[in-house]
């Protein structure tokens, strides 16, 4: 399946490292005019070492109005992928407030953000557009330590659907994607022991985590107009794990 998105602009945030790195590059690849949002400014300028014309951006997403001033002239965008998040592993009982602040602010208030920003200006233009979030297995079943990350997911995958209640009549797609484990820095954090990645790869019917590749695919089949009718999904990118 052939997908261009020449004559679009696609925003996507958490781009200087793992699966946001990947699905920058990926849209440029597609030809696709890409802004890159992250907050160290070292992984942009290896990025741009690689992707020559991607639009490089460098703001902390747990700030709300330097996030804003950042986007003030950078549209607009046909297309959205808020990629960005933490994954602070806590035992329920030792959550701390300032963890549980930092993970809602970056994985779900930042999101609402960006996506505010993005969709008025799609809205205001009458153009339509795509935004996916990349959520996580974790948004829909149990794991240990993972008290405040599975609730951060769980309220992404709610504010999907009702982003995608809500801008449907501006022709705007939402949709997730939900990926299982993906060897990432961010998923060395929590399966690097080999013993509890084998237990997890044990539940997963395909017995392999997901690559980083197997989750771009996903996001940019929801970004394209191969997925017209599709708005409010949660796509399990999990070789049939939540289905057991
Ligand atoms: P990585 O940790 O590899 O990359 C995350 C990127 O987001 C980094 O570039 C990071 O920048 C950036 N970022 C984080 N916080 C902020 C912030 N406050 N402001 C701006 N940029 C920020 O993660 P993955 O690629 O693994 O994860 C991408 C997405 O996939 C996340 O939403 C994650 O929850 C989800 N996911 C990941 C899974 C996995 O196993 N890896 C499984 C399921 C879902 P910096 O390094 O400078 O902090």
């Amino acid at each position: 399946m052939e997908i261009s998105f020449a004559g679009k602009h696609a925003l996507v945030t958490g781009a200087g490292k793992g699966i946001g790195r990947a699905t920058a590059c990926a849209l440029y690849r597609c030809g696709s005019k890409v802004t890159a949002l992250t907050r160290t400014q070292a992984d942009l300028d290896s990025l741009l070492l690689e992707c020559p014309s991607i639009v490089p951006l460098c703001v902390d997403l747990a700030d709300w109005g330097a996030t804003a001033v950042a986007l003030d002239n950078a549209g607009p965008f046909d297309l959205l992928v808020n990629n960005a998040a933490c994954a602070n592993l806590q035992p329920f009982l030792e959550v701390t407030p300032e963890k549980f602040d930092q993970s809602f602010s970056v994985n779900v208030k930042a999101v609402l953000n960006v996506s505010q920003i993005v969709a008025r200006s799609m809205k205001a233009r009458g153009s339509g557009g795509s935004i996916v979030n990349v959520s996580s297995q974790a948004s829909q079943c149990t794991l240990k330590d993972h008290a405040v990350y599975c609730s951060t997911k769980a309220a992404l995958d709610m504010l999907t659907k009702v982003m995608a209640l809500e801008l449907g009549p501006y022709q705007i797609r939402v949709n997730c994607v939900n990926p299982t484990v993906v060897m990432t820095e961010m998923g060395r954090i929590g399966w690097s022991d080999p013993e509890k990645a084998s237990a997890m790869k044990s539940r997963i019917p395909l017995g392999r985590f997901a690559e980083v590749e197997d989750v771009v695919n996903s996001i940019l089949f929801l970004l394209s107009d191969k997925s017209n009718m599709t708005s409010g999904a949660t796509l399990p990118v999990d070789g049939g794990f939540l289905c057991c």
